[in-house]
């Protein structure tokens, strides 16, 4: 027996990049050693700690989240051993439900707290419990700003991106490039080889498309937080949507979006610019209640966050199997195109050669799901 090692026998194996139908993979922790049509090979199978029966069951890539802001009652941030306590707790519930490669989001905070809480995390980033941090603001619209706090919104200031960039641990920033100082901020971000994305913007279809030219490669939750399309005016949405370089974020909770512009969105980006995000806060995977979200009070009725007093969407309590599920059974993405949303399109966001794939040499573990795509084990 190889110490570790779990073999899955007689699943619908899909890799990403190949399906093998009655299947084997064997893995160790979240590696994927070896792969394989029909049955394994018995020294192979003889040589596994333990063999999972997979038959009628879909064997999947660990998920990847380019956006989550907490979960299990914990929200990313604060400081010192709270926001890694937190961390770990918020990382966990969305690991059981299959995301083995998570994005910490961080609302708009002062600069210092953000450089404190970046400090604090990065233990866990090399330890591959986070795979890094989006700073989501605090360069946002006032006019757009969703569930940020108005009082920590700012313009972009170099010195101030330069600051939290150059910890290494920074994947992603959302910001407004309409904001004096923007579009240099959209460069800076690509400079620093984190993911620049336009959100919680004003912007309209020239600058949208400006910022792209600046180096912008993501739509931070496409509809949510930016100016609607209108048929003369098609704003950032369709900017956005339009543009190869461009992938596209999606809350596929059917609270942020109706089912149909999920289907829509998602077919007009097709499977390789198309990314399904949770956008979770901390009541993902927890009770209805009163939670913190940054420094505001938000209020969780029936699964939906909104600003205590009856204000706006408050992040989701999706978690990325729930949003695979609603993509496919309420919104009709075929399976295909919605698993590459939750694995591969943003592995490669990210950068991430090893993940959102199950081929050889892959890190970022493997998801079973039932026939209802509910996830019955994760390996990682
Ligand atoms: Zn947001």
């Amino acid at each position: 027996m190889s110490t570790g090692t779990v073999l899955l026998t007689g699943g619908d194996v899909r890799t990403g990049r190949r399906a093998l139908p009655g299947g084997w993979v064997l893995l160790r922790g979240g590696q994927v050693l070896a792969l394989g049509a029909g049955e394994p090979p018995a020294a192979t199978a003889a040589s596994a700690a333990e063999v999972v029966d997979a038959r009628g069951r879909l064997v999947v890539p660990g998920f990847v989240d380019l956006h989550c802001h907490g979960g299990g009652g914990a929200e990313f941030g604060g400081t010192g051993a709270g926001a890694v306590a937190a961390a770990r707790t918020a990382a966990a519930l969305h690991r059981a439900h299959g995301t083995t490669t998570l994005v910490a989001s961080l609302v708009s905070r002062p600069v210092d707290e953000l450089a404190q809480t970046l400090a604090a995390l990065e233990d866990l980033v090399a330890d591959g419990v986070l795979a890094g941090v989006h700073l989501e603001g605090p360069w946002l619209s006032p006019h757009h700003r969703g569930a940020h706090d108005a009082a920590l919104l700012r313009e972009p200031e170099p010195a101030d991106v330069d600051r939290l960039l150059r910890t290494g641990l920074v994947r992603a920033v959302t910001l407004a490039p309409e904001l004096p100082g923007g579009l240099a901020a959209v460069e800076r971000v690509a400079g620093h080889g984190a993911v620049a994305a336009v959100g919680h913007t004003g912007a309209d279809e020239a600058v949208a498309r400006a910022a792209v030219d600046a180096g912008a490669r993501l739509a931070t939750h496409l509809f949510n937080a930016m100016p609607p399309v209108h048929h003369r005016d098609p704003g950032p949405v369709l900017a956005l949507l339009e543009d190869e370089r461009v992938a596209v974020e999606l809350i596929a909770d059917g609270v942020h979006l109706h089912p149909l512009t999920v289907a829509h969105a998602a077919r007009s980006a097709g499977p390789g610019r198309t990314a399904l995000v949770t956008d979770a806060m901390a009541a993902a995977g927890a009770p209805d209640g009163t939670y913190r979200l940054g420094g505001l009070e938000t209020v969780v009725e029936a699964g939906v966050a909104r600003l205590a007093g009856g204000g706006a969407i408050a992040g989701s309590t999706l978690t990325l199997d729930r949003a695979l599920r609603f993509a496919v059974t309420d919104a009709g993405v075929p399976l295909e195109d919605a698993l590459a949303a939750v694995t591969s399109t943003p592995a490669r966001l990210l950068g991430r050669a090893d993940r959102g794939h199950l081929e050889v040499g892959a890190t970022g573990g493997a998801v079973v799901l039932d026939a209802r795509l509910r996830p019955v084990r994760v390996l990682a």
